[in-house]
């Protein structure tokens, strides 16, 4: 890691393009760029893609839907938004969501403050000004006073090393870089390689409509139903009439959803009547299976292996083939050790003729052919492979922007041993920048936490406004406390080092845990006292106080 640099230079002048500018045009960032021009900032955004959506404008892949439900992930600063969007279903498929995005965008007249088509590849602190120079890939050029990194958690695709990958020459696609005209997958061999919780949400939607469909696995994973349904006429109502004590639910829960919260220990009850709990909560909605479950199902290991051994019986009660049920249940961590993913029809899919299952463990790929994909057992040719291959999550999309803060510190080099922040938003030596929906967020429905983030960046940068500052920079010591936090909250969280949320999926990326376990109630704490305290743990400059800026 290498050292912040100490304050030595304030703000002395101010010439920008405008005030804010927000980076990605994700559900974060364009609530970052309503809630800056609600408080009179101007504001820009600028977005890599071609339209807004964020992670529901790239993963157009057949299939891709919330594991949240689509109420609860939606906006809740305004209600007539709320009553007016009817959701169909409980868990939105991802066209349904964008054309969300795209309507409060519109409803809101935030489409004019955005260019599209737009990637930000370098970002400059300028110390005697006080503001960001932001240049894109299209040779452009912005000043900014307050930058708002809202580029996502899960934005970055990941490729494996595969030797030969650039030399297929049938079609290519990753599930996280999907086209936008549809694939026609019909009639032809296809090879889904991955089966995290893209991987398993492609497979049994395209499996019908292919010749062929080959999955690779390197990891089993211990898969569960979405249980999904459409919002009835009834429900629809309901959800109108509870919007306050929805609102109140999501804002008191860890993790943003609205399961209530286990109130038993696995060993509290019988197993007849353990075995009729997981039986309710297998037939339960999504993140409830974690949410809802026993309170000592991801600590206790007895508790765990019942449960996990309840839905490998599920697993060889639904795949006809035990040999490929077996391959189908995980044999090397136990259920919530990696993010769990959520099916629907996915154990079904490989009692079809048409659907075979590789496990890369016993066959690992040897190479990409111009024509297929080679094992130890071969050669197999394909017309399409699909990369359901995960991301480089948490800070992939920071590291990779060229961002420089104070004396021309690299952020990628300032983080090079892991992330450092307080509250998952600013890091010392980056003035005026901030990251909300980064890494050091918590685990669960993103965009809670994630509002959360920019209403606070909202209220400090108004703060500062109003106080007639330049620039706001957190304290290191306040950055430690809060990465220590982190760090220790790794020893008592579900997931293991085998977790992407430690970055283990990208190779040669260091192993910090990347979440804040404390939830939205830790992130409440801490900003209540950083508002309490008049922004104690920031140091604020203006520019007449060039050369002693204040300092708490
Ligand atoms: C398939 C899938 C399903 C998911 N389902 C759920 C779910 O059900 N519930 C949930 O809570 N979370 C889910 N997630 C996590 C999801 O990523 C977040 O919920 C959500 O997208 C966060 O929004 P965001 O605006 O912070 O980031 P994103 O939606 O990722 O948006 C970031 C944007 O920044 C842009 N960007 C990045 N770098 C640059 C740059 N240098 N220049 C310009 N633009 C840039 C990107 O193009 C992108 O559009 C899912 C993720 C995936 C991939």
């Amino acid at each position: 890691m290498t050292k912040a640099p100490q304050p030595d230079e304030r703000p002395h002048q101010r010439t920008t393009d405008t005030d804010v500018l927000v980076v990605g045009a994700g559900i974060t960032g364009v609530y970052q760029l309503y809630r800056a021009r609600e408080m009179g900032f101007s504001a820009q955004l600028v977005e890599a893609g071609g339209g807004v959506g964020g992670t529901w404008y790239w993963n157009r892949y057949p299939g891709a839907r919330f594991d949240s439900e689509s109420y609860t992930y939606a906006y809740l600063f305004s209600k007539d938004l709320f009553d007016e969007w009817e959701w169909q279903e409980h868990f939105a498929e991802q066209p349904e969501t964008e054309r969300y995005l795209n309507h409060v965008v519109d409803r809101f007249d935030l489409r004019r403050h955005i260019r599209f088509d737009t990637r930000v590849t370098s970002a400059t602190f300028d110390d005697s000004s006080g503001t960001w120079a932001v240049g894109t890939e299209d040779g452009s050029q912005l000043r900014a006073r307050f930058l708002v990194a809202a580029t996502g958690v899960l934005s970055v695709p990941y490729f494996p090393d595969v030797p030969g990958r650039e030399d297929f020459r049938g079609e290519s696609y990753h599930t996280g870089l999907w086209p936008g005209t549809p694939v026609d997958f019909a009639d032809k061999r296809v090879a889904v390689i991955g089966t995290g919780s893209s991987g398993v949400q492609i497979v049994p939607v395209i499996a019908d409509e292919v010749a062929s469909l080959t999955v690779y696995q390197r990891s089993a994973n211990w898969c569960t139903p979405l249980n999904n349904a459409p919002i009835t006429p009834k429900e629809q109502q309901e959800l109108r009439a509870g919007f306050e004590d929805m609102c109140e639910v999501l804002n008191t829960s860890i993790a943003g959803f609205l399961h209530p919260v286990g109130d038993r220990a696995a060993f509290d009850d019988s197993e007849t009547e353990r075995r009729a709990f997981f039986e309710r909560m297998w037939n339960s909605p999504g993140f409830s299976k974690l949410s809802s479950n026993y309170t000592d199902l991801l600590f206790n290991e007895a508790a765990n292996a019942e449960w996990c051994e309840f839905i490998a019986q599920k697993i060889r009660g639904i795949v006809k083939d035990p040999g490929v049920a077996e391959m189908l249940i995980p044999k090397d961590h136990r259920f919530g050790e990696k993010r769990p993913p959520f099916v629907t029809g996915y154990y079904e899919t490989f009692n079809k003729p048409n659907v075979s299952l590789v496990d890369l463990k016993q066959t690992p790929i040897i190479r990409v052919t111009e024509t297929g994909i080679e094992t130890d057992d071969g050669e197999w040719p394909f017309d399409v492979v699909v990369w359901a291959t995960g991301f480089d999550f948490g800070t992939g999309a920071l590291t990779r922007m060229g961002i420089r803060g104070r004396h021309g510190l690299a952020l990628e080099e300032y983080w090079s041993d892991g992330p450092r922040t307080f509250l998952g938003v600013q890091t010392t030596g980056f003035p005026n920048f901030f990251f909300p929906g980064g890494p050091h967020a918590a685990a669960g429905n993103n965009p809670r936490y994630n509002g959360d983030q920019v209403d606070f960046i909202t209220d400090a940068i108004t703060y500062v406004r109003d106080h007639g500052y330049d620039t706001i920079e957190v304290d290191a010591a306040a950055e430690d406390k809060w990465t220590a936090m982190v760090d220790r909250g790794a020893a008592d969280a579900p997931f293991g080092e085998s977790s992407y949320f430690f970055g283990t999926n990208i190779p040669g990326k260091p192993r910090k845990y990347l979440l804040n376990s404390g939830g939205r109630p830790k992130l409440f704490k801490e900003i209540d006292k950083v508002i309490e305290s008049d922004y104690k743990s920031f140091r604020l400059a203006r520019s007449s106080d060039r050369g002693h800026g204040r300092q708490r």
